[in-house]
């Protein structure tokens, strides 16, 4: 089987290492990929990832028998649609279905119509009612853009004149279109978690858990980031709130989008608030997470191949029938490896050195901002590097991941070095 994969992060480093182990994957191409990704397939870096038509001609041209989408954006504008089409099977959700991750709004009605619990909330395009309906409710309040932001569309307010702020910026265009019509929303009190579930459009099965770090700084601080790192899997999701999440959160969304004709294919990765009242959706996301594939796939036994096939074809039941995936009983963390600025400007082409020491001492190192050039290794973005271990506790997974970070050679790039701290807490307590 020829297999496509499309992206070019952290997360498809990690997807390519997993797909690339798999028996049934003979040929596997990253669309375009980067210096990590070509450790384990062909990278083809000048495939417009952004023009479905131009996929799917390519797919041909090449005998690709499975397509692999790995971040939201293409999802959002129809690729698997026009693969679909093509007759090319490809995992991922439809635009239909990526609404979910695409449009706040449509998630929350949705959430609304299946009784699915999340915080209370109430929709606006225009700025009056808006700033009457926070006039009433008050701070703490939580304001966000309907459309896809890249994390810069939420703004969790203290104080009243910070999520008046807000709703004047978004519905006055700071964000363009994305933020043409706001969502404001209960503040919801609680520890965060990350839920994964595995959809063929009708039975989901779980697909583990993670907890992340959005923030740039240790102790949680400093501006929000796309993710710092992380952990798998989250300790505070105990079997009976997982089981708690499937039946009140992840299965009633499934039923309601097949139930609306727009069937959800995927990952379907449900962030989540474990309130008093027991867990709330946040949001979701209809693809893995990045970093949290980084840690998902290490502790993934089963082939991830003929999963993410049957899935696709809506027959999960049929490759579940042996039995549920099996995951690795270790734990995993992933600590990020930024280069100078992120997440503002970053300084790009400072050389790295050190991968191959760093996974001598127990780790796997996957790439995401970086660039060959000969046979050197530059910072060409601002995530650079996810340093991933594998240990019997969070503790020692992390142990280990700074262990072998240590031994990268690269003085310009900077890590948090409190990746886990809440799980560690939590074991030693
Ligand atoms: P992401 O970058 O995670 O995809 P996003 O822009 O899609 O972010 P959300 O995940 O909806 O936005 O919100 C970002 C963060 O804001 C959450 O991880 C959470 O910490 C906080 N947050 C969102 N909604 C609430 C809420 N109702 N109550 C408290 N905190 C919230």
């Amino acid at each position: 089987l020829t297999i496509l994969l499309i992206g070019s992060g952290g997360r498809e480093h990690a997807l390519a290492w997993k797909l690339s182990q798999s028996p049934a994957c003979g040929r596997l191409l990253v669309a375009p990929g980067n210096p990590g990704t070509a450790a384990h397939g062909t990278n083809v870096p000048d495939l417009a990832v952004a023009d479905p038509p131009g996929v799917v001609a390519f797919c041909r041209r090449e005998g690709v028998g499975f397509v692999v989408v790995g971040p939201e954006a293409p999802l959002v504008a129809g690729l698997v649609d026009a693969l679909d089409q093509a007759g090319i099977p490809a995992f991922g959700p439809s635009a239909a279905a990526a609404r979910l991750e695409g449009s706040k709004g449509f998630t929350k009605e949705l959430c609304a119509a299946c009784d699915i619990p999340t915080a209370a909330f109430a929709r606006f395009r225009e700025t009056g009612p808006a700033l009457a309906y926070l006039r009433a409710r008050g701070a703490p309040i939580v304001v966000k853009a309907d459309g896809l932001a890249a994390g810069k569309g939420v703004v969790v307010a203290e104080t009243l004149a910070e999520a008046e702020a807000a709703v004047q910026g978004l519905l006055g265009g700071d964000l363009g279109a994305a933020g043409a019509e706001v969502v404001i929303e209960e503040y919801l009190a609680g520890e965060e978690a990350s839920f994964f579930a595995l959809c063929d459009g009708t039975h989901a099965v779980a697909f583990g858990t993670a907890q992340d770090h959005k923030r740039v700084h240790d102790g949680d601080r400093g501006p929000n980031t796309g993710g710092m790192g992380a952990y798998s899997p989250a300790p505070v999701l105990t079997p009976a709130l997982e089981e708690e999440v499937m039946a009140r959160i992840i299965r009633p969304t499934l039923d309601g989008m097949r139930a609306r004709g727009t069937p959800f294919r995927g990952i379907l990765y449900a962030g989540l608030m474990l309130t008093a009242e027991g867990p709330k959706l946040i949001e979701y996301n209809v693809r893995f997470g990045d970093p949290e594939c980084q840690v998902l796939m290490p502790r993934l036994a089963s082939d991830l191949v003929p999963l993410l096939l049957a899935a696709s074809r809506g027959d999960l039941a049929g490759a579940l029938a042996g039995g549920a995936p099996d995951w690795s009983a270790e734990a995993a963390l992933t600590v990020v490896m930024a280069a100078p600025g992120y997440p503002g400007p970053v300084a790009k082409g400072s050389e790295i050195r050190g991968l191959a020491e760093a996974e001598a001492a127990g780790a796997l190192v996957f790439q995401a901002g970086t660039r060959r050039e000969g046979d050197r290794l530059l910072a060409d973005g601002g995530r650079v590097l996810a340093v991933t271990a594998r240990g019997p506790s969070v503790r020692a997974a992390q142990a280990r991941a700074y262990a072998a970070l240590d031994r990268i050679d690269w003085p310009e790039g900077f890590c948090r070095r409190d990746i886990g701290w809440r799980a560690v807490e939590r074991e030693t307590a």
